[in-house]
């Protein structure tokens, strides 16, 4: 990639300068860099100053049954290889990922638009660990599973999206690999670079040719690999539409899936909560990445009696984050991923206004170019309203009043998703009540958007089904009998 930096940089920004970016990516099919059928590609735009960053390429479904058909052809012998040989691959992947870190990160930045400390402390070592974690565990499936017989399922279709790119292609290759499966996996089309770094890091660790395929394109390509039929199992994170057109798709196929869709999660606080600790967890529920997180705290629940001071506290923290450059480490808000992202976001706030919530947004200059959001806090908000019931996916904050435990419990399961929940209170037992009661697949106690290899993470009613993370996520991988 060409330097357009100039020197000298301001010590609080990232260079770009040791980073290694092609102008044109092909496919990574059967261990080679191949072009599309189709010969069309797409720009991957920098959201923070809308740069053309390369070209990707546009799979159709003749590439996407190449690949399969490259995958299917790997499965024999990758599964039937020595689990202790599986693990060295995965160890050597996630070693790989360690050494080319900081240039993973930028690339993250620069692609997706997130500040480059949430990549760097937060993303590429998250993605690493998770090879660690699963590569631990190839050896060790007789464990994880006892007296049962494991078999891996197949092939495994697996289409990711782009708030986490790179950690989402970790999250699915990993388990998938240490249980033996074969895998073709599709990034989101605004994101497709970290996941094209990966084939090349997948390349370098010598891993044998067709067991992962990366093929990028829209969703087009998406639908074929979930239609194509020699797939075995689709592995889907992204909006909770497209979940239900796969749930169709491959109703009455014997395909497998797990589906990990949209949130519209409660941040509860308590009058007994330290409040400057949960306010920190408010603003990091829903501002970190922009609030483009599926588990997002998006709908703040304050107790009455401490409203007001909670209210004060969120304003006057939400005035000191930094909206800008994502390539700044100062920066806590960085670039929206995409146009069409933006405005999407700008009409729920829209919607929001005209249906009568009060908003607070900080006075900031936002930069002249790219897709940037304020932090949105929407204030008398009702059950009903829109911006309440809906899933934004950007940095938007309703604040809802409550009175008693049963009220909020209530409140905060009233919508159709189910994917997470945050809990701020001094007591223990409380928390074990609402554990129970709140119909979201991860509670967080006295904090937020924590993640680790080790957990599983996954969703109720219309956030999806089946569990990712620790030995869970390896069961969406095997056969048990
Ligand atoms: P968003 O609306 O947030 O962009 P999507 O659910 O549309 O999220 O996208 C998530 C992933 O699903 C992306 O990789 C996208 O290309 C892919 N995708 C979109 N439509 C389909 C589809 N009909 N079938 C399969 N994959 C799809």
């Amino acid at each position: 990639m060409k330097n357009k930096e100039k020197w000298p940089l301001s010590p609080s920004m990232e260079s770009t300068q040791h980073i290694s970016l092609k102008k044109q990516y092909a496919l990574f099919i059967d261990g080679k860099w191949v072009a599309p059928n189709s010969g069309k590609y797409f720009p991957s735009i920098n959201p923070a100053d809308e740069s053309h960053i390369a070209d990707i390429s546009h799979a159709n479904e003749k590439d996407v049954d190449l690949a399969v058909r490259a995958a299917r052809k790997a499965f024999p012998s990758w599964s039937g290889l020595a689990p202790s040989e599986r693990a060295k691959y995965l160890f050597r992947i996630a070693r790989i990922m360690q050494e080319k870190s900081r240039e993973l990160a930028v690339i993250e930045t620069l692609d997706g638009g997130k500040p480059i400390r949430e990549s760097r402390d937060i993303d590429v070592p998250l993605a690493c660990n998770h090879f660690f974690y699963y590569a631990g565990w190839a050896d060790k499936l007789a464990y994880a599973f006892p007296n049962r017989q494991v078999e891996p399922l197949g092939v495994a279709g697996q289409i990711i999206p782009w708030n986490f790119p790179l950690l989402m292609a970790a999250w699915k290759i990993a388990p998938a690999l240490a249980t033996g499966n074969t895998v073709v996996l599709k990034p989101a089309e605004t994101t497709s670079l970290t996941a094209l770094k990966l084939a090349e890091i997948i390349e370098e660790a010598g891993l044998p040719k067709g067991v992962v395929n990366i093929i990028t394109g829209f969703g087009d390509t998406g639908s074929a690999l979930v239609n194509h039929p020699d797939i075995n199992k689709i592995a889907f994170t992204g909006s909770t539409n497209v979940g239900k057109i796969i749930q169709r798709a491959i109703a009455g196929t014997g395909k497998k899936a797990t589906l990990e869709l949209g949130g519209k999660s409660a941040n509860i606080i308590f009058d007994d909560a330290p409040i400057d600790q949960a306010v920190e967890g408010i603003v990091n529920g829903i501002f970190f990445n922009q609030g483009h997180v599926c588990c997002a705290g998006s709908r703040l629940f304050v107790q009455e009696n401490i409203a007001d001071k909670v209210i004060r506290k969120l304003k006057l923290r939400m005035k000191s984050l930094y909206v800008g450059n994502p390539l700044d480490k100062n920066t806590d808000i960085g670039a929206i991923n995409s146009k069409e992202q933006l405005k999407t976001i700008e009409s729920y706030i829209s919607i929001g206004k005209k249906e009568g919530a009060e908003i607070y947004q900080p006075a900031c200059d936002l930069p002249k170019k790219g897709f940037y959001c304020l932090p949105t806090l929407f204030l008398h908000v009702a059950q009903s309203h829109t911006v309440v019931q809906e899933e934004i996916f950007g940095p938007v904050l309703t604040i809802q009043t409550f009175r008693t435990i049963d009220e909020v419990i209530q409140k905060a399961n009233n919508t159709p998703y189910g994917l997470a929940a945050g809990v701020w209170t001094d007591k223990g037992s409380r928390i074990f009540n609402l554990t129970t009661k709140l119909k979201a697949g991860v509670v967080w106690a006295n904090t937020y958007n924590k993640f680790d290899p080790t957990s599983p993470f996954g969703g109720y009613k219309e956030s999806g089904f089946g569990r990712e993370g620790g030995i869970h996520g390896l069961a969406a991988y095997v056969k048990l009998s």
